[in-house]
Protein backbone atom coordinates (compact mmCIF):
# COMPACT_ATOMS: atom_id res chain seq x y z
CA UNK A 1 0.00 0.00 0.00
CA UNK A 2 1.46 3.28 -1.14
CA UNK A 3 0.77 5.62 1.86
CA UNK A 4 1.08 9.49 1.06
CA UNK A 5 1.05 11.18 4.42
CA UNK A 6 2.03 9.19 7.42
CA UNK A 7 2.32 10.75 11.01
CA UNK A 8 5.84 10.23 11.20
CA UNK A 9 7.05 12.62 8.22
CA UNK A 10 3.87 15.07 9.15
CA UNK A 11 6.10 17.95 9.92
CA UNK A 12 3.53 19.68 12.62
CA UNK A 13 3.51 16.44 14.41
CA UNK A 14 7.01 16.58 16.17
CA UNK A 15 6.17 14.33 19.67
CA UNK A 16 5.45 17.76 21.63
CA UNK A 17 2.22 18.26 23.29
CA UNK A 18 0.33 20.61 21.18
CA UNK A 19 -0.43 24.12 22.84
CA UNK A 20 -3.65 26.41 22.69
CA UNK A 21 -3.33 29.98 20.68
CA UNK A 22 -4.14 32.44 23.73
CA UNK A 23 -3.35 36.39 22.57
CA UNK A 24 -0.71 35.67 20.69
CA UNK A 25 0.94 33.33 22.78
CA UNK A 26 1.17 29.54 23.00
CA UNK A 27 0.17 28.24 26.48
CA UNK A 28 -1.03 24.95 28.44
CA UNK A 29 -4.35 24.72 29.66
CA UNK A 30 -4.49 26.27 33.02
CA UNK A 31 -5.43 23.15 34.49
CA UNK A 32 -2.43 21.05 33.28
CA UNK A 33 -4.20 18.80 31.30
CA UNK A 34 -3.95 17.02 27.89
CA UNK A 35 -6.02 14.64 25.82
CA UNK A 36 -4.85 12.33 23.10
CA UNK A 37 -6.11 13.26 19.40
CA UNK A 38 -6.35 9.72 17.57
CA UNK A 39 -5.49 8.58 13.66
CA UNK A 40 -9.39 7.15 13.11
CA UNK A 41 -7.73 4.68 10.37
CA UNK A 42 -5.06 3.43 12.72
CA UNK A 43 -6.50 4.20 16.37
CA UNK A 44 -2.80 5.54 17.03
CA UNK A 45 -2.32 8.11 18.96
CA UNK A 46 -1.07 11.31 16.76
CA UNK A 47 -0.74 14.07 19.85
CA UNK A 48 -1.73 14.99 23.58
CA UNK A 49 -3.35 18.65 23.06
CA UNK A 50 -3.83 21.17 25.84
CA UNK A 51 -7.35 20.62 27.29
CA UNK A 52 -8.70 24.02 28.17
CA UNK A 53 -11.49 24.74 29.90
CA UNK A 54 -14.22 27.47 31.71
CA UNK A 55 -10.40 29.23 32.83
CA UNK A 56 -8.99 29.15 29.29
CA UNK A 57 -11.77 30.21 27.64
CA UNK A 58 -12.18 33.32 30.39
CA UNK A 59 -8.39 34.09 28.98
CA UNK A 60 -9.16 33.96 25.77
CA UNK A 61 -12.24 35.79 26.05
CA UNK A 62 -10.37 38.75 27.71
CA UNK A 63 -7.81 38.75 25.13
CA UNK A 64 -10.26 38.62 22.20
CA UNK A 65 -11.92 41.55 24.40
CA UNK A 66 -8.82 43.79 24.65
CA UNK A 67 -7.65 43.22 21.23
CA UNK A 68 -11.66 44.57 20.00
CA UNK A 69 -11.47 47.15 21.91
CA UNK A 70 -7.71 48.02 20.99
CA UNK A 71 -5.92 48.76 17.93
CA UNK A 72 -7.70 46.15 16.25
CA UNK A 73 -11.04 48.57 15.45
CA UNK A 74 -8.65 50.95 14.44
CA UNK A 75 -6.96 48.66 11.02
CA UNK A 76 -8.75 49.55 7.81
CA UNK A 77 -10.85 47.43 5.42
CA UNK A 78 -7.44 47.52 3.34
CA UNK A 79 -5.42 45.95 6.20
CA UNK A 80 -7.97 43.91 6.97
CA UNK A 81 -8.04 42.62 3.52
CA UNK A 82 -4.70 41.98 3.21
CA UNK A 83 -4.23 39.99 5.98
CA UNK A 84 -7.06 37.98 4.67
CA UNK A 85 -4.91 37.48 1.30
CA UNK A 86 -2.04 37.35 2.91
CA UNK A 87 -3.08 34.06 4.98
CA UNK A 88 -4.91 32.79 1.84
CA UNK A 89 -1.46 32.86 -0.07
CA UNK A 90 -0.03 30.55 3.17
CA UNK A 91 -2.89 28.41 3.19
CA UNK A 92 -1.94 27.91 -0.32
CA UNK A 93 1.49 27.43 -0.04
CA UNK A 94 0.93 24.53 3.32
CA UNK A 95 -2.09 23.41 1.64
CA UNK A 96 -0.73 19.83 1.46
CA UNK A 97 0.06 19.95 4.77
CA UNK A 98 -3.11 21.07 5.95
CA UNK A 99 -4.95 18.63 3.84
CA UNK A 100 -2.98 15.93 5.18
CA UNK A 101 -3.77 16.80 8.97
CA UNK A 102 -7.26 16.44 8.36
CA UNK A 103 -7.41 13.01 6.79
CA UNK A 104 -5.09 12.10 10.09
CA UNK A 105 -6.81 13.69 12.79
CA UNK A 106 -10.61 13.14 11.36
CA UNK A 107 -10.00 10.44 8.33
CA UNK A 108 -11.33 12.23 5.22
CA UNK A 109 -9.39 10.13 2.51
CA UNK A 110 -6.29 12.44 1.44
CA UNK A 111 -8.05 12.54 -2.32
CA UNK A 112 -11.09 14.35 -0.70
CA UNK A 113 -9.15 16.44 1.55
CA UNK A 114 -6.29 17.30 -1.05
CA UNK A 115 -9.44 18.72 -3.27
CA UNK A 116 -10.08 20.96 -1.35
CA UNK A 117 -7.29 23.74 -2.02
CA UNK A 118 -9.71 25.87 -4.37
CA UNK A 119 -12.48 25.91 -1.50
CA UNK A 120 -10.86 26.57 1.19
CA UNK A 121 -7.92 29.09 -0.15
CA UNK A 122 -11.12 30.97 -2.47
CA UNK A 123 -13.11 31.02 1.22
CA UNK A 124 -10.46 33.38 2.19
CA UNK A 125 -9.76 35.30 -0.67
CA UNK A 126 -13.84 36.33 -0.98
CA UNK A 127 -13.65 37.04 2.87
CA UNK A 128 -11.30 39.24 1.27
CA UNK A 129 -13.41 40.73 -0.56
CA UNK A 130 -16.41 41.14 1.43
CA UNK A 131 -14.04 43.29 4.16
CA UNK A 132 -13.77 46.38 1.51
CA UNK A 133 -17.61 46.02 0.19
CA UNK A 134 -19.70 46.74 4.06
CA UNK A 135 -21.29 49.63 3.49
CA UNK A 136 -24.81 51.25 5.65
CA UNK A 137 -27.19 52.85 3.63
CA UNK A 138 -28.51 56.29 3.52
CA UNK A 139 -32.38 56.22 3.57
CA UNK A 140 -35.07 58.81 3.36
CA UNK A 141 -37.39 59.29 6.12
CA UNK A 142 -40.82 61.26 6.63
CA UNK A 143 -40.06 62.89 9.79
CA UNK A 144 -41.24 66.51 10.09
CA UNK A 145 -38.29 69.21 9.89
CA UNK A 146 -34.58 68.17 8.33
CA UNK A 147 -33.26 64.87 9.62
CA UNK A 148 -30.53 62.97 7.41
CA UNK A 149 -30.70 59.13 8.71
CA UNK A 150 -28.07 56.70 8.01
CA UNK A 151 -27.08 53.37 8.71
CA UNK A 152 -23.49 52.38 10.19
CA UNK A 153 -22.30 48.49 9.95
CA UNK A 154 -20.22 47.42 12.97
CA UNK A 155 -18.51 44.44 13.81
CA UNK A 156 -20.46 42.50 16.17
CA UNK A 157 -17.40 42.12 19.13
CA UNK A 158 -15.82 39.21 20.16
CA UNK A 159 -17.53 35.83 18.49
CA UNK A 160 -17.26 32.45 19.96
CA UNK A 161 -16.61 29.98 17.30
CA UNK A 162 -17.90 26.43 18.22
CA UNK A 163 -16.76 23.38 15.24
CA UNK A 164 -17.52 19.72 14.54
CA UNK A 165 -14.90 17.47 13.58
CA UNK A 166 -16.44 16.40 9.94
CA UNK A 167 -13.82 19.17 7.87
CA UNK A 168 -11.69 20.78 10.24
CA UNK A 169 -9.75 23.02 7.77
CA UNK A 170 -12.26 24.63 5.88
CA UNK A 171 -15.12 24.78 9.62
CA UNK A 172 -12.35 27.16 11.06
CA UNK A 173 -11.99 29.08 7.50
CA UNK A 174 -15.98 29.79 7.56
CA UNK A 175 -15.31 31.15 11.26
CA UNK A 176 -12.55 32.81 11.11
CA UNK A 177 -12.79 34.52 7.13
CA UNK A 178 -16.14 36.49 8.14
CA UNK A 179 -15.18 37.68 11.73
CA UNK A 180 -11.59 39.17 10.00
CA UNK A 181 -13.20 40.68 7.34
CA UNK A 182 -15.84 42.53 9.21
CA UNK A 183 -13.18 43.18 12.39
CA UNK A 184 -14.55 41.14 15.26
CA UNK A 185 -12.64 39.26 17.08
CA UNK A 186 -12.82 35.18 17.23
CA UNK A 187 -12.51 32.16 20.40
CA UNK A 188 -12.16 29.50 18.29
CA UNK A 189 -13.27 26.07 20.11
CA UNK A 190 -12.12 22.96 17.92
CA UNK A 191 -14.41 19.40 18.24
CA UNK A 192 -12.25 17.82 20.36
CA UNK A 193 -11.83 14.65 17.61
CA UNK A 194 -9.86 17.13 15.62
CA UNK A 195 -8.00 19.78 16.90
CA UNK A 196 -5.03 19.52 14.72
CA UNK A 197 -5.72 21.53 12.18
CA UNK A 198 -7.13 24.98 13.13
CA UNK A 199 -3.56 25.22 15.30
CA UNK A 200 -1.78 24.79 12.49
CA UNK A 201 -4.13 26.96 11.11
CA UNK A 202 -3.80 29.65 13.89
CA UNK A 203 -0.32 29.33 13.75
CA UNK A 204 -0.66 30.58 9.77
CA UNK A 205 -2.94 33.42 10.69
CA UNK A 206 0.35 34.45 13.02
CA UNK A 207 2.15 34.45 10.41
CA UNK A 208 0.38 36.41 8.09
CA UNK A 209 0.20 39.21 11.39
CA UNK A 210 -3.24 38.65 12.75
CA UNK A 211 -2.35 40.41 15.95
CA UNK A 212 -2.47 39.33 19.22
CA UNK A 213 -6.01 38.76 20.60
CA UNK A 214 -7.63 38.69 17.32
CA UNK A 215 -7.75 35.16 16.84
CA UNK A 216 -7.64 32.90 19.39
CA UNK A 217 -7.88 28.92 19.94
CA UNK A 218 -8.82 27.03 22.98
CA UNK A 219 -8.86 23.41 22.56
CA UNK A 220 -10.60 21.30 25.09
CA UNK A 221 -14.25 19.42 25.39
CA UNK A 222 -17.67 20.41 24.30
CA UNK A 223 -19.19 20.08 27.64
CA UNK A 224 -16.22 22.46 29.59
CA UNK A 225 -14.45 24.50 26.94
CA UNK A 226 -17.34 24.85 24.64
CA UNK A 227 -20.16 25.34 27.37
CA UNK A 228 -18.14 28.12 29.23
CA UNK A 229 -17.68 29.97 25.93
CA UNK A 230 -21.45 29.94 24.82
CA UNK A 231 -22.58 31.00 28.14
CA UNK A 232 -19.78 33.80 28.76
CA UNK A 233 -21.06 37.00 29.24
CA UNK A 234 -18.84 38.93 27.62
CA UNK A 235 -18.98 36.77 24.09
CA UNK A 236 -21.52 38.49 21.57
CA UNK A 237 -22.00 36.08 19.64
CA UNK A 238 -21.94 32.69 18.94
CA UNK A 239 -21.19 30.83 15.61
CA UNK A 240 -21.87 27.04 15.74
CA UNK A 241 -21.96 24.23 13.75
CA UNK A 242 -22.59 21.23 14.82
CA UNK A 243 -25.70 18.55 16.40
CA UNK A 244 -29.07 19.97 16.65
CA UNK A 245 -28.82 18.98 20.39
CA UNK A 246 -25.99 20.58 21.41
CA UNK A 247 -27.66 23.49 19.43
CA UNK A 248 -30.37 23.75 21.71
CA UNK A 249 -27.63 23.51 24.66
CA UNK A 250 -26.21 26.63 22.76
CA UNK A 251 -29.50 28.37 22.71
CA UNK A 252 -29.79 28.18 26.15
CA UNK A 253 -26.40 29.32 27.40
CA UNK A 254 -27.08 32.41 25.02
CA UNK A 255 -29.85 33.67 26.89
CA UNK A 256 -27.46 35.11 30.01
CA UNK A 257 -26.34 38.02 28.14
CA UNK A 258 -28.84 37.27 25.04
CA UNK A 259 -26.10 36.85 22.64
CA UNK A 260 -26.63 36.45 18.92
CA UNK A 261 -26.63 32.74 17.82
CA UNK A 262 -26.11 31.52 14.33
CA UNK A 263 -26.58 27.85 14.06
CA UNK A 264 -25.66 25.09 11.40
CA UNK A 265 -27.00 21.91 12.64
CA UNK A 266 -27.37 18.72 11.03
CA UNK A 267 -30.12 16.82 8.62
CA UNK A 268 -31.64 14.21 6.82
CA UNK A 269 -31.52 15.19 3.26
CA UNK A 270 -33.83 14.29 0.73
CA UNK A 271 -32.88 13.37 -2.91
CA UNK A 272 -35.53 12.48 -4.81
CA UNK A 273 -34.24 10.86 -9.00
CA UNK A 274 -37.23 10.87 -11.36
CA UNK A 275 -37.52 8.07 -13.66
CA UNK A 276 -36.55 10.45 -16.55
CA UNK A 277 -33.43 11.69 -15.38
CA UNK A 278 -30.03 10.55 -16.40
CA UNK A 279 -29.51 7.79 -14.39
CA UNK A 280 -25.51 6.89 -15.49
CA UNK A 281 -25.22 10.54 -13.64
CA UNK A 282 -27.56 10.12 -10.77
CA UNK A 283 -25.95 7.03 -9.80
CA UNK A 284 -22.77 7.91 -8.70
CA UNK A 285 -24.16 11.68 -8.10
CA UNK A 286 -26.63 9.92 -5.53
CA UNK A 287 -24.58 7.54 -3.84
CA UNK A 288 -21.49 10.24 -3.04
CA UNK A 289 -24.20 12.70 -1.81
CA UNK A 290 -24.23 10.29 1.30
CA UNK A 291 -20.97 8.24 0.28
CA UNK A 292 -18.68 11.00 0.74
CA UNK A 293 -16.81 11.43 3.73
CA UNK A 294 -18.41 8.38 5.02
CA UNK A 295 -21.61 10.23 5.27
CA UNK A 296 -20.40 12.64 8.18
CA UNK A 297 -21.64 15.31 6.19
CA UNK A 298 -24.70 17.28 7.62
CA UNK A 299 -26.14 18.07 4.04
CA UNK A 300 -25.78 14.20 2.72
CA UNK A 301 -29.02 13.24 0.96
CA UNK A 302 -29.26 10.42 3.09
CA UNK A 303 -33.42 9.77 1.95
CA UNK A 304 -33.36 8.44 -1.15
CA UNK A 305 -36.62 8.64 -3.13
CA UNK A 306 -36.87 6.87 -6.38
CA UNK A 307 -39.24 6.72 -8.51
CA UNK A 308 -41.34 3.17 -8.22
CA UNK A 309 -40.75 2.52 -11.67
CA UNK A 310 -37.06 2.82 -11.67
CA UNK A 311 -37.02 1.66 -7.63
CA UNK A 312 -35.45 -1.73 -8.08
CA UNK A 313 -33.23 -0.92 -11.08
CA UNK A 314 -31.93 1.99 -9.61
CA UNK A 315 -31.37 1.40 -6.51
CA UNK A 316 -29.10 -2.42 -7.11
CA UNK A 317 -27.40 -0.01 -9.28
CA UNK A 318 -26.38 2.51 -6.56
CA UNK A 319 -25.99 -0.73 -4.42
CA UNK A 320 -23.29 -2.17 -7.20
CA UNK A 321 -21.68 0.97 -7.39
CA UNK A 322 -21.52 1.35 -3.50
CA UNK A 323 -19.23 -2.09 -3.84
CA UNK A 324 -16.81 -0.63 -6.14
CA UNK A 325 -15.57 2.22 -3.65
CA UNK A 326 -12.41 1.31 -2.04
CA UNK A 327 -12.30 1.73 1.29
CA UNK A 328 -9.34 1.62 3.74
CA UNK A 329 -6.62 3.86 5.33
CA UNK A 330 -7.35 7.82 4.27
CA UNK A 331 -3.84 8.41 4.13
CA UNK A 332 -3.73 5.73 1.29
CA UNK A 333 -4.46 8.27 -2.42
CA UNK A 334 -6.44 5.67 -3.75
CA UNK A 335 -9.02 5.58 -1.19
CA UNK A 336 -12.26 6.82 -1.65
CA UNK A 337 -13.78 5.97 1.68
CA UNK A 338 -12.03 6.10 4.78
CA UNK A 339 -12.94 5.40 8.27
CA UNK A 340 -15.22 7.04 10.73
CA UNK A 341 -13.84 9.56 12.98
CA UNK A 342 -14.60 7.92 16.54
CA UNK A 343 -15.10 4.82 18.21
CA UNK A 344 -18.29 6.62 19.41
CA UNK A 345 -19.32 7.23 15.82
CA UNK A 346 -18.66 3.31 15.18
CA UNK A 347 -20.66 2.39 17.76
CA UNK A 348 -23.63 5.28 16.73
CA UNK A 349 -23.59 4.19 13.19
CA UNK A 350 -22.95 0.11 13.73
CA UNK A 351 -26.17 0.75 16.22
CA UNK A 352 -28.18 2.59 13.07
CA UNK A 353 -27.39 -1.02 10.80
CA UNK A 354 -29.14 -3.02 13.43
CA UNK A 355 -31.70 -0.57 13.88
CA UNK A 356 -32.77 -0.94 10.03
CA UNK A 357 -32.23 -4.53 9.84
CA UNK A 358 -34.39 -4.87 12.74
CA UNK A 359 -37.25 -2.03 11.15
CA UNK A 360 -37.61 -4.38 7.96
CA UNK A 361 -35.03 -2.51 5.88
CA UNK A 362 -33.29 -5.00 3.07
CA UNK A 363 -29.89 -4.46 3.07
CA UNK A 364 -28.46 -4.44 -0.47
CA UNK A 365 -24.71 -3.76 0.67
CA UNK A 366 -22.10 -3.06 3.42
CA UNK A 367 -23.87 -3.11 6.33
CA UNK A 368 -21.49 -4.40 8.84
CA UNK A 369 -18.36 -2.77 10.04
CA UNK A 370 -14.67 -3.54 8.27
CA UNK A 371 -12.00 -5.27 10.22
CA UNK A 372 -9.77 -7.02 7.43
CA UNK A 373 -6.13 -6.62 7.56
CA UNK A 374 -5.25 -3.18 8.51
CA UNK A 375 -8.46 -1.44 9.10
CA UNK A 376 -8.53 -3.90 11.96
CA UNK A 377 -7.74 -0.82 14.57
CA UNK A 378 -9.33 1.86 12.25
CA UNK A 379 -13.10 2.28 12.45
CA UNK A 380 -14.36 1.43 9.13
CA UNK A 381 -17.82 0.70 8.24
CA UNK A 382 -18.38 0.22 4.24
CA UNK A 383 -21.03 2.05 2.42
CA UNK A 384 -24.30 0.89 2.88
CA UNK A 385 -27.80 0.63 0.57
CA UNK A 386 -30.93 0.00 2.81
CA UNK A 387 -34.03 -0.88 0.57
CA UNK A 388 -37.65 -1.12 0.99
CA UNK A 389 -37.28 1.73 3.47
CA UNK A 390 -40.58 3.39 4.81
CA UNK A 391 -40.64 6.97 6.48
CA UNK A 392 -41.91 6.21 9.89
CA UNK A 393 -38.43 3.89 10.30
CA UNK A 394 -35.74 5.62 12.65
CA UNK A 395 -33.25 5.13 9.84
CA UNK A 396 -35.55 7.19 7.60
CA UNK A 397 -35.94 10.06 10.38
CA UNK A 398 -32.81 10.06 12.39
CA UNK A 399 -29.31 11.75 11.31
CA UNK A 400 -26.80 8.38 11.28
CA UNK A 401 -24.10 9.97 10.28
CA UNK A 402 -22.48 7.63 8.26
CA UNK A 403 -22.26 6.13 4.61
CA UNK A 404 -26.38 4.82 4.81
CA UNK A 405 -28.82 5.44 2.33
CA UNK A 406 -32.04 4.76 3.15
CA UNK A 407 -34.19 4.10 -0.46
CA UNK A 408 -37.42 5.18 -0.64
CA UNK A 409 -40.10 4.45 -3.34
CA UNK A 410 -42.61 7.01 -4.37
CA UNK A 411 -45.17 7.81 -6.74
CA UNK A 412 -45.68 11.24 -8.12
CA UNK A 413 -44.43 14.89 -7.54
CA UNK A 414 -47.01 16.33 -5.17
CA UNK A 415 -46.80 13.20 -2.87
CA UNK A 416 -42.92 13.08 -3.23
CA UNK A 417 -42.73 16.88 -1.73
CA UNK A 418 -44.72 16.52 0.80
CA UNK A 419 -42.74 13.17 1.89
CA UNK A 420 -39.64 14.98 1.48
CA UNK A 421 -41.22 17.61 3.63
CA UNK A 422 -41.80 15.26 6.46
CA UNK A 423 -38.99 15.56 8.81
CA UNK A 424 -37.84 17.81 11.38
CA UNK A 425 -34.95 18.63 9.71
CA UNK A 426 -34.34 21.17 6.25
CA UNK A 427 -30.62 21.50 4.99
CA UNK A 428 -29.70 20.02 1.85
CA UNK A 429 -31.57 18.55 -0.81
CA UNK A 430 -31.19 17.03 -4.18
CA UNK A 431 -33.11 16.08 -7.39
CA UNK A 432 -32.38 14.29 -10.31
CA UNK A 433 -34.40 14.91 -13.74
CA UNK A 434 -34.71 16.34 -17.67
CA UNK A 435 -37.63 17.75 -16.89
CA UNK A 436 -37.13 22.14 -15.93
CA UNK A 437 -41.20 22.11 -14.86
CA UNK A 438 -40.51 19.29 -12.42
CA UNK A 439 -37.09 20.15 -11.26
CA UNK A 440 -38.45 23.98 -10.39
CA UNK A 441 -41.72 22.43 -8.97
CA UNK A 442 -39.31 21.05 -6.32
CA UNK A 443 -36.85 23.58 -5.88
CA UNK A 444 -39.84 25.76 -4.87
CA UNK A 445 -41.66 23.08 -2.71
CA UNK A 446 -38.78 21.57 -0.83
CA UNK A 447 -38.28 23.24 3.19
CA UNK A 448 -34.35 23.21 2.72
CA UNK A 449 -31.69 26.05 2.74
CA UNK A 450 -29.75 24.41 0.09
CA UNK A 451 -31.34 22.43 -3.70
CA UNK A 452 -28.72 20.76 -6.19
CA UNK A 453 -30.30 19.63 -9.26
CA UNK A 454 -28.34 17.39 -11.02
CA UNK A 455 -26.24 17.27 -8.79
CA UNK A 456 -25.55 17.01 -5.14
CA UNK A 457 -23.31 19.21 -2.12
CA UNK A 458 -22.01 22.07 -4.94
CA UNK A 459 -20.39 24.85 -2.61
CA UNK A 460 -19.02 28.35 -3.18
CA UNK A 461 -17.66 30.73 -0.93
CA UNK A 462 -20.36 33.61 -2.42
CA UNK A 463 -23.52 30.96 -2.30
CA UNK A 464 -25.07 30.90 1.01
CA UNK A 465 -25.63 27.82 2.83
CA UNK A 466 -27.78 26.77 6.07
CA UNK A 467 -30.94 25.15 7.54
CA UNK A 468 -34.53 25.72 7.45
CA UNK A 469 -36.57 24.29 10.30
CA UNK A 470 -34.25 22.40 13.01
CA UNK A 471 -31.31 22.73 10.65
CA UNK A 472 -30.18 25.81 12.00
CA UNK A 473 -30.57 29.50 11.13
CA UNK A 474 -27.92 31.91 9.82
CA UNK A 475 -26.16 31.29 6.68
CA UNK A 476 -22.40 30.68 5.97
CA UNK A 477 -20.74 32.16 2.73
CA UNK A 478 -22.28 34.78 0.52
CA UNK A 479 -23.65 38.35 1.82
CA UNK A 480 -25.24 36.96 4.46
CA UNK A 481 -22.77 34.88 6.41
CA UNK A 482 -21.34 38.94 6.43
CA UNK A 483 -23.85 40.22 7.76
CA UNK A 484 -24.31 37.47 10.72
CA UNK A 485 -20.70 39.18 12.05
CA UNK A 486 -22.16 42.86 12.00
CA UNK A 487 -24.60 45.13 13.76
CA UNK A 488 -26.58 48.02 12.21
CA UNK A 489 -26.60 51.26 13.87
CA UNK A 490 -28.81 53.79 12.89
CA UNK A 491 -27.54 57.63 12.59
CA UNK A 492 -30.14 60.50 13.14
CA UNK A 493 -28.62 64.18 12.43
CA UNK A 494 -31.12 66.83 13.07
CA UNK A 495 -29.85 69.29 10.28
CA UNK A 496 -32.53 72.12 10.42
P1 LIG B 1 -20.99 15.63 17.33
O1 LIG B 1 -22.01 14.87 18.10
O2 LIG B 1 -21.07 15.41 15.87
O3 LIG B 1 -19.60 15.55 17.86
P2 LIG B 1 -21.50 18.07 18.68
O4 LIG B 1 -22.61 19.01 18.41
O5 LIG B 1 -21.51 17.31 19.95
O6 LIG B 1 -21.44 17.13 17.43
O7 LIG B 1 -20.08 18.80 18.57
C1 LIG B 1 -19.84 19.92 17.79
C2 LIG B 1 -19.00 20.89 18.59
O8 LIG B 1 -19.75 21.31 19.72
C3 LIG B 1 -17.70 20.31 19.13
O9 LIG B 1 -16.69 21.30 19.09
C4 LIG B 1 -18.05 20.00 20.57
O10 LIG B 1 -16.95 20.00 21.44
C5 LIG B 1 -18.98 21.14 20.90
N1 LIG B 1 -19.90 20.88 22.03
C6 LIG B 1 -20.37 19.70 22.45
N2 LIG B 1 -21.17 19.87 23.52
C7 LIG B 1 -21.21 21.20 23.78
C8 LIG B 1 -21.86 22.02 24.74
N3 LIG B 1 -22.64 21.51 25.68
N4 LIG B 1 -21.67 23.35 24.68
C9 LIG B 1 -20.90 23.90 23.74
N5 LIG B 1 -20.25 23.18 22.81
C10 LIG B 1 -20.39 21.85 22.82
Amino acid sequence: MTVDVSTARHPFLDGKPKRMLIDGKWLEAASGKTFETINPSTGEVLARVAEGDSEDIDRAVEAARRAFNGPWSKVKPFERQNLLLKLADLVDKHFEELASLDTLDMGAPISRTKGSRLRAVGMLRYYAGQATAIHGETIENSLPGDYVSYTLKEPVGVVGAIIPWNGPLTATIWKIGPALATGCTVVLKPAEEAPLTPLRLAELCLEAGVPPGVVNVVTGYGETAGAALSSHMDVDKVAFTGSHITGQKIIQASAGNLKRVSLELGGKSPDVVFADADLDAAVPGASMAVFANSGQICSAGTRLFVERRIYEEFTSRVADFSKTLRVGNSSNPDTQIGPLVSPEQLERVTGYLAIGRQEGARPLSGGARLTDGDMANGYFVPPTVFADVRDDMRIAQEEIFGPVISAIPFDDIEEVIARANATTFGLGSGLWTRDVTKAHKLAKGIRAGSVWINCYQAMDPAVPFGGYKMSGYGRESGKQHVEEYLNVKAVWIKTG
